[in-house]
């Protein structure tokens, strides 16, 4: 499974294709244009406070109380998992669209499908930075430090959402959200087009704060000590680094050049789950 198609099976829990068809059909507003947006009933409740988590090593949401866990990783040697929990990922991106309604951007396919997607987009990319790490240590025999790690996943998936672009599949093209998608990701040049910017950078960049202000737990809170390109590119090194490699350095050989390599490698050789 891919980002797009996990995202479109949330969205198919939130909405049925009734209200589907209305939020397609939805006339989008310009930001900050008050209407009063109707949620379908039953729609997820606003969380006030969410605090977010993952699971390393193990595969059970239910054990954290009142911390929502999107998603875990299971080492490599068993091999690499990467899950996506279906009800959390649900009740979180729901309340994360009303507050995205909230803050001024009426409700329609892109504050509903862009905010489930980004969410999903975080968690894949949090993720994959412990599947790398995992295939890093497994190497470099680097030590473990689940504080660290989970600081410098955070940043990693911080620092990947400025750079959010998507690629698009074959199977993308039958999806009936295929044109969504192209539109935001690929501007297109409807008459609609800017308006469609400005909605998309709203909801972007109040994403960015809202989300990631709910990395409150130890580790994960440290995010911010790694969030500048270098600090984040330095330490992440560090982490996963042993003496082989430093002196591979110290000859020239770009062994530091962590963001090109975990480009690369990916998700790859992890399987990929929602459940
Ligand atoms: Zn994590």
């Amino acid at each position: 499974m891919d980002q797009q198609q996990i995202a479109i099976e949330i969205f198919n829990d939130l909405f049925t294709e009734e209200q589907q068809s209305e939020l397609i059909n939805q006339s989008l507003l310009n930001v900050g244009e008050r209407v009063l947006s109707r949620f379908p009933e039953n729609f997820p409740a606003e969380i006030k406070q969410p605090i977010i988590a993952d699971g390393f090593d193990y595969n059970n949401e239910s054990e954290h109380g009142d911390v929502i866990v999107l998603g875990s990783y299971r080492p490599m040697n068993s091999p690499g998992v990467i899950t996506f929990y279906r009800k959390s990922l649900g009740s979180y991106c729901g309340s994360l669209i009303r507050k995205v309604v909230k803050s001024g951007v009426n409700l329609g396919l892109d504050t509903a499908l862009f905010t489930i997607y980004f969410v999903v987009e975080d968690v894949m990319n949090h993720e994959t930075f412990h599947h790398y790490s995992d295939y890093k240590r497994f190497l470099t025999q680097a030590k473990f430090d689940s504080m660290k790690e989970e600081a410098l996943a955070v940043a990693h998936a911080y620092q990947n959402m400025h750079e959010w672009h998507t690629f698009y599949h074959a199977s993308m093209s039958g999806n009936k959200f295929h044109d969504f998608f192209s539109k935001y990701f690929h501007h297109s040049d409807s008459q609609d087009s800017q308006k469609h910017r400005d909605r998309m950078t709203a909801i972007f960049s109040f994403l960015m704060t809202e989300h990631y202000n709910n990395f409150s737990l130890p580790g994960y809170r440290d995010w911010h000590l790694y969030r500048y390109p270098n600090s984040y590119e330095t330490n992440f090194y560090d982490y996963l680094k042993n003496t082989q490699l430093d002196q591979l350095l110290s000859n020239g050989v770009p062994v530091n050049n962590i963001r090109s390599e975990i480009r690369y490698i990916g998700n790859k050789g992890a399987i990929i789950q929602l459940v």
